[in-house]
């Protein structure tokens, strides 16, 4: 009975220009400098510090249209570093799960927390300390919003962002007209490009006016999600908090290459290593693999070189999450759709029908298998400690040409205690 009575009330905690922070807390340097981060390839803007938003720099704006402003002030230009963003991500999350079992990673840097459970009048003051133990404890910046529904604590997140406490409540605020009012309707969850447009063609710019719309109207002329944004911003809860992850049904691992790249060899070491990445990772969610797709492709945009992409998959035997394998595998399939004469942009693999690894022999297993579970634990082992592909096949490739333009990385690999040396006193 208590649970109806009491209102719900969650937080979305969400990192400050998190890829930014990431780069700032291994380099002091940079803590009060303009900074931004690039994407793959060193494509586009993907993260600003406040300083670098200052200068104009938009987000998502290619790397080469932001150059004189880049050049000119100075600013810190770093390319992406996935593997430290990962680790620092994990953190925050493990820090937030003090709070509350319950949370919902809803992206890299994002995530719901259910704080129901404290008093209305208390929960800013619980905001509030979540945010000191996290800049504490991981030393990433954060910027939490708290309301009834999902909906409106993104709304209250975005206020937030612009507090010096990083802080917002909207619990207890009877009327959130004038709050909703100064919200465009672009910016509200949910409302993408498409259903903006509509919107503000029906006299609809901003959250408050969308709340005050019947719901017949939205149903009608929009769709169930439209009218279920204007719920949420009523207050009424409609989008559950998904905190059982539920385990992934695929796992693909794909990039485009730093340079085209023609020959077998070059393309069977890129291939080898994403095998590698893949297979790592389903086995440390404990999943194996029925099947393995390899694909590759040529530039759409490069057509007088020839367009070609091909794309094949083969089942496992039995399921698996063996690197060699997976590797061996990935080759084969690689052999029957290269062909010569072309310039490859990019290739990928994906790993399908995972299924829980239970362990269990069948009769094709043998005393062989045994040892190479063992081995692949023992190379997941050293690599988590000493970095990535410390450990890996020969079939990998040790020059790596195919790899990712990442001039400007900062070279850390990552940021786990384990990974650091140990010396004995
Ligand atoms: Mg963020």
């Amino acid at each position: 009975m208590s649970s109806i009575l009491r209102t719900r009330k969650l937080a979305l905690v969400d990192c400050n220009s998190f890829y930014v922070s990431c780069e700032r807390l291994f380099n002091p340097r940079i803590r009060k400098k303009p900074v931004v981060v690039l994407s793959n390839n060193d494509g586009c803007i993907i993260s600003r510090s406040n300083e670098a938003k200052a200068l104009g720099i938009k987000m998502g704006e290619p790397y080469f249209k932001a150059k004189d402003i880049i050049v000119k002030n100075k600013v810190e230009v770093f390319s992406s570093n996935y593997s430290l963003y990962g680790d620092l991500s994990r953190r925050v999350m493990r820090t937030l799960k003090r709070f509350n079992e319950e949370i919902e990673v809803y992206s890299i840097d994002e995530a719901f927390i259910d704080l129901s459970n404290f008093p209305d009048t208390e929960v800013e003051k619980v905001g509030k300390e979540i945010r000191d133990t996290v800049l504490q404890w991981t030393g990433i910046p954060t910027s939490i919003g708290i309301a009834k529904t999902k909906t409106l604590s993104k709304v209250a997140n975005h206020i937030a962002k612009k507090k010096q406490s990083g802080v917002t409540s909207l619990i207890g605020i009877e009327n959130l007209d004038p709050i909703l009012e100064k919200v465009e309707i672009n910016d509200v969850w949910g409302v993408g490009r498409q259903l903006t447009k509509f919107y503000q063609k029906n006299g609809i710019y901003n959250a408050k006016q969308l709340k005050n719309k019947s719901n017949t109207w939205i149903k009608k002329s929009s769709n169930v999600l439209g009218s279920r944004t204007a719920m949420e911003l009523r207050g009424i809860p409609c989008i559950n908090l998904e905190t059982t992850q539920a385990k992934r049904k695929s796992c693909v691992v794909s990039r485009s290459f730093g340079k085209r790249i023609e020959k077998f060899q070059e393309l069977k070491e890129a291939v080898a290593n994403y095998c590698l990445n893949a297979s790592e990772k389903i086995r440390s969610e404990s999943l194996v693999a029925k099947a393995i797709t390899i694909f590759v492709r040529t530039s759409p945009f490069q057509r007088n070189f020839g367009y070609y992409s091909n794309a094949k998959t083969i089942d496992f035997p039995i399921a698996t999450n063996n690197s060699i394998e997976i590797v061996k595998t990935a080759i084969s399939i690689l052999e029957k759709i290269f062909k010569n004469g072309y310039q490859y942009q990019k290739a990928g693999v994906m790993l399908t029908g995972l299924r829980n690894d239970d362990g269990r022999k069948n009769l094709f297993s043998s005393e062989k298998d045994e040892k190479i579970s063992s081995l692949m634990r023992s190379i997941d082992n050293t690599n988590y400690r000493y970095g990535r592909s410390t450990l890996s096949l020969a079939s990998a490739g040790v020059q790596k040409k195919w790899n990712m333009r990442r001039q400007y990385s900062s070279k850390i690999d990552t940021a786990d205690f384990f990974a650091l040396p140990r010396i004995k006193i």
